[in-house]
């Protein structure tokens, strides 16, 4: 095992990732920028090193500055987190041809991964089903895009390859407005991901947001961790995920999960990832894979009772992979709300000195966060302050602790989204559960008029 990890994140998963390690007596080595310098999850870490100014380029995103931190500290690998660098191919390469291991997949499946068509392609191989679409990257020729979209039928969604974030992603009605579309696309997607392909997808007008957790061993193990659904977001943003997805046959979810593991299996993938779906009409659509631990990952620890970030601790370290489909059991249902630091109207960022932190406990209760009464929340970074977890033996049990929990937390001196989640908490649709990815948006928009 691993003597030294240097954590090349902030916040709440920098914390969470530093707990891992301690937990397994590896000693930590934490970051941090001019703007985190107070922060006390980086007086937790055996050493702290700055790496630069607040800007994310400066410093979180600074290359040559995490790996000669990870140098001069004798660090033998490095965990990303998620964000920042922890999806750039071309830092875990040179993160390895340091010397150092990097945690989380081989440079080539992150690439592999981080292109859309690639990725697509690799899903058809393994069996996962996709979303229907052009095969590959669209040609030049306007008669075959033109073709192509009739056969898929409209709407269509014209997508870049490189894409992320929620951009690159132009929707399509009518034949008309095809063509400029994708040369619209093509020019943006050039410029903001430097690659230009797109392609094209049947549009799902009402999907739900439905991802599977895999852990693999890099060396043709893999297994897949239950479901996760992700569905309540504004902006292609979550803000309430859960596991296990409401509503959903369980052999149905049990045969994508056994595809998911099976393209880990082909691709000899190494470490945790995210399939992601649209889910619509009792039928699965894989629309990317996420090569990292994620913000959600918390809701399938606890109904799994695995720890994902030792795992990928244990994975990079080349320890023995005990993990079997056969041994993984789903027991109970959890909620994760997540707290940003916003307005609760206008959804703009809410920086500042948190003047009182109070938050919630009791059974099945888990609070993941770095803030305290007296912290001051950056502006130049994510919004998110704590993750809010609720446990319970079954959705309605797990729902009703998290309105009481959310009940219980005190946030003052900087603006929060919980009065939204107690609101979404005691909704009729989201306690029978199912909502599309649309409904936050519907819901707003409704309250707005
Ligand atoms: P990104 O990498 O930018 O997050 P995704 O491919 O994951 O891109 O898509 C982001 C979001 O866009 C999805 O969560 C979904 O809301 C929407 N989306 C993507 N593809 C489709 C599609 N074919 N039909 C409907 N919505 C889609």
């Amino acid at each position: 095992m691993f003597k030294k990890i240097l954590i090349a994140n902030r916040g709440e998963i920098a914390l969470r990732v530093l707990r891992a390690c301690r937990e397994m007596g590896i000693k930590t080595v934490m970051v941090y920028s001019e703007a985190d310098r107070e922060a006390k999850y980086v007086r937790l870490a055996d050493e702290a090193v700055c790496i630069g100014p607040a800007s994310p380029r400066d410093s979180y995103l600074n290359m040559p500055s995490l790996i000669s931190a990870a140098e001069v500290t004798d660090a033998e690998a490095i965990h990303p987190g998620y964000g920042f660098l922890s999806e750039s191919a071309d830092f875990a390469e040179r993160v390895e041809k340091s010397g150092f291991v990097f945690i989380g997949p081989r440079p080539d499946s992150i690439r592999t991964m981080g292109d859309k068509v690639h990725a697509k392609r690799a899903m058809i191989a393994a069996g996962v089903p996709v979303v229907p679409g052009s095969e590959g990257a669209l040609p030049d020729d306007s008669k075959e895009i033109l073709r192509v979209a009739r056969e898929v039928g409209y709407p269509v969604m014209i997508k870049a390859a490189g894409g992320g974030g929620g951009r690159g992603m132009r929707v399509v009605h009518t034949e008309a407005a095809l063509l400029t579309s994708v040369a619209m696309t093509r020019t943006e997607a050039g410029a903001a991901f430097n690659n230009s392909e797109v392609y094209l997808e049947k549009f799902l007008e009402n999907p739900r947001h439905i991802e599977i957790q895999v852990m693999a061993d890099g060396e043709g193990k893999a297994v897949w961790l239950g479901e996760r659904d992700c569905s309540m977001q504004r902006r292609h943003q979550k803000i309430i995920e859960e596991a296990p997805a409401p509503g959903i046959d369980r052999s149905l979810i049990e045969r994508i999960g056994e595809r998911c593991a099976e393209a880990c299996r082909q691709m000899r993938y190494r470490g945790a990832g995210t399939f992601e779906f649209l889910y619509e009409n009792g039928e699965f659509f894989f629309i990317e894979m996420n090569t990292r631990i994620q913000v959600e990952h918390t809701v399938t620890e606890m109904i799994t009772g695995l720890d994902l970030v030792q795992w990928q601790i244990k994975v990079a370290a080349g320890e023995k992979f005990t993990l079997r489909q056969r041994d993984i059991r789903l027991h109970g249902h959890a909620i994760e709300c997540r707290i940003n630091a916003e307005d609760p109207h206008k959804f703009t960022p809410s920086p500042g000195k948190v003047t009182n932190w109070h938050v919630p406990g009791g059974p099945g209760i888990r609070i993941d966060s770095h803030v305290f009464s007296g912290y001051t929340v950056p502006p130049y970074y994510d919004s998110l302050i704590a993750k809010l977890v609720a446990f319970g033996d079954d959705r309605d049990h797990a729902r009703i602790r998290m309105d009481i929990a959310l009940s219980e937390m005190i946030v003052e001196g900087v603006k929060t989204n919980i009065q939204l989640h107690r609101e979404l908490l005691q909704d009729e649709n989201y306690i029978v559960g199912g909502t599309s990815i649309h409904y936050l948006e519907h819901k707003l928009a409704q309250q707005n008029a």
